[in-house]
């Protein structure tokens, strides 16, 4: 039987080993491009035999698209590539997608929509279904139907000695109970290979980007404070200060420009959204608006994610109440040309409810604050001065944590969790791998 393990002169090793966010270069010892659970407990076993004779130690490196990637994958590290784990199937009946860790929101929700019916997915539609909901997972339905890490049903994966387990609520073994709370929000723990997730009706799904030139920030930003607290809760929205790079997917009048972006979407129709989107384009005429009926291809390019890897970095922080009070402000300092950030946003999710026990299952602020640069726009100091500058400006409606997911290119992440969440998540992970042959997750610090 030939070897799981594959090395640096293969195709594999080499699309493995291009993440989605290229902050970090990755130059594991091996990858293990597993099919399914059977070649999970394999590789464990594989990566055990070669620490032995080379007398290294090797970690396990799971992941799927690598849009989460940030800290070092180096000689010491095998990286479990999960991403031809793509089955997704739908039983509207029950609501419920059962889908392979590496299958992407754009799969699960191109097959959900059949039956008129939506996973709870983020903004790029290349994002796993895996690491997006296991960081908590705010998307656009967010505000109507909570965080993707709420709507976890039961996970099915491989502990650190090889062996297959389900994680479920009512398991017989406390550890997989304990694994389900630890997969819904607290980055997981083990090598998760198939996800049962709920999905949820929209029965008129709206949605839309719209872009204005960034002279209008001030009238904007006006518009959508005094309205957007009122919004019912099937809106969810973000507005931001957006550096448009020339890519087909904006206006060419935008092109090399700033903007301010807002989308904007509701799985329910067109109506409740109404008061913010007068107000915004009373406030000043769009460049683009592309509000309409929508299908889940249209929802997933809303909020105008580049398609290509970037080597982003990020910050953000849950915010509260009073988030409108500030957002002239804090938007404000990322409308210069010269900015070093790509995107600075806000994001509403007032109201979203937690549909299950776990982690983190509900947003610990009404609003997220959410900043990015690009290491190939400005240099890490630069990002990090513009980080400081937003950070001590959404101090004054700091909700107290970090939502784990949003934090782009960094090794890890220290306030995703109250340190209670953490404590318990770092005992599970440790009953579920003793020896710590996986990589912990970046949420448990
Ligand atoms: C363009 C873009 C848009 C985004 N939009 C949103 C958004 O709207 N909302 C939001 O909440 N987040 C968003 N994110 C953040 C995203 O949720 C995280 O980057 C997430 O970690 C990506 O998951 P992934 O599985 O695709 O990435 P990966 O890098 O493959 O995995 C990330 C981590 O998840 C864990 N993991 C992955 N697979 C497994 C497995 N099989 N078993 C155990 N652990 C595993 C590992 O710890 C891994 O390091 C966005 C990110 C990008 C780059």
């Amino acid at each position: 039987m030939s070897s799981t393990l594959v090395g640096p002169d293969s195709a594999e090793y080499a699309a493995a080993t291009r993440p989605s966010n290229s902050v970090t270069p990755q130059q594991p010892a091996r990858v293990a491009p597993v099919a399914g659970p059977d070649d999970i407990a394999r590789a464990l076993e594989e990566v055990a035999t070669l620490a032995r004779t080379s007398g290294e130690l090797l970690q396990i490196v799971p992941q799927a698209t690598g849009h989460g990637a940030g800290a070092p994958v180096g000689a010491g590290a095998v990286l479990l590539d999960t991403s031809r784990l793509t089955d997704v199937v739908i039983d509207p009946s029950s609501r419920t997608a059962t889908v392979g860790a590496g299958a992407t929101w754009s799969a699960v929700n191109t097959a959900a929509e059949r039956h008129g019916l939506l996973g709870l997915a983020g903004s790029a539609p290349t994002v796993s279904v895996s690491g997006y909901t296991f960081g908590g997972g705010v998307g656009w339905l967010v505000r109507r139907d909570g965080l993707a890490s709420g709507s976890l049903r039961a996970v099915r994966y491989v502990d650190g000695s090889g062996r297959s387990r389900t994680a479920t609520d009512d398991a017989p073994d406390t550890v997989d109970r304990e694994a389900l709370w630890a997969f819904r929000g607290a980055g997981g723990v083990g090598i998760a290979h198939t996800l049962e997730l709920d999905l949820v009706p929209a029965p008129d799904l709206h949605a839309g980007a719209l872009l204005w030139h960034v002279e209008s920030l001030p009238e904007l930003l006006a518009a959508w404070a005094a309205t957007v607290r009122a919004l019912p809760i099937s809106v969810s929205c973000s507005i931001s200060v957006l550096h448009v790079p020339p890519l087909p997917l904006f206006p060419p009048a935008l092109h090399g420009r700033v903007a301010v972006h807002l989308a904007i979407a509701d799985p329910d129709g067109p109506d409740a959204a109404a008061p913010l989107l007068r107000a915004m384009r009373a406030a000043a005429e769009p460049v683009s608006d592309t509000w309409g009926p929508s299908d889940a291809a249209r929802l997933a390019r809303i909020h105008l994610d580049p398609p290509v890897a970037t080597p982003a970095v990020g910050d953000a922080r849950w915010l509260v109440a009073s988030t409108p009070d500030i957002a002239e402000a804090l938007l404000s300092t990322a409308a210069g040309d010269d900015s070093a950030l790509v995107l600075l946003e806000i994001r509403h999710v007032a109201g979203a409810p937690a549909r299950r026990p776990g982690a983190v299952v509900t947003p610990a602020g009404d609003f997220v604050g959410h900043a990015v640069g690009t290491l190939d726009r400005a240099s890490r100091e630069e990002i990090e001065a513009a980080f400081a500058r937003a950070r001590s400006l959404w101090a004054a409606a700091d909700a107290g944590s970090t939502p784990g997911s949003w934090i782009d290119g960094a090794a890890g992440v220290p306030d995703a969790l109250p340190a209670d969440a953490r404590r318990r998540a770092s005992e599970i992970a440790d009953a579920v791998d003793p020896s710590r042959r996986i990589r912990r997750s970046r949420l448990l610090g």
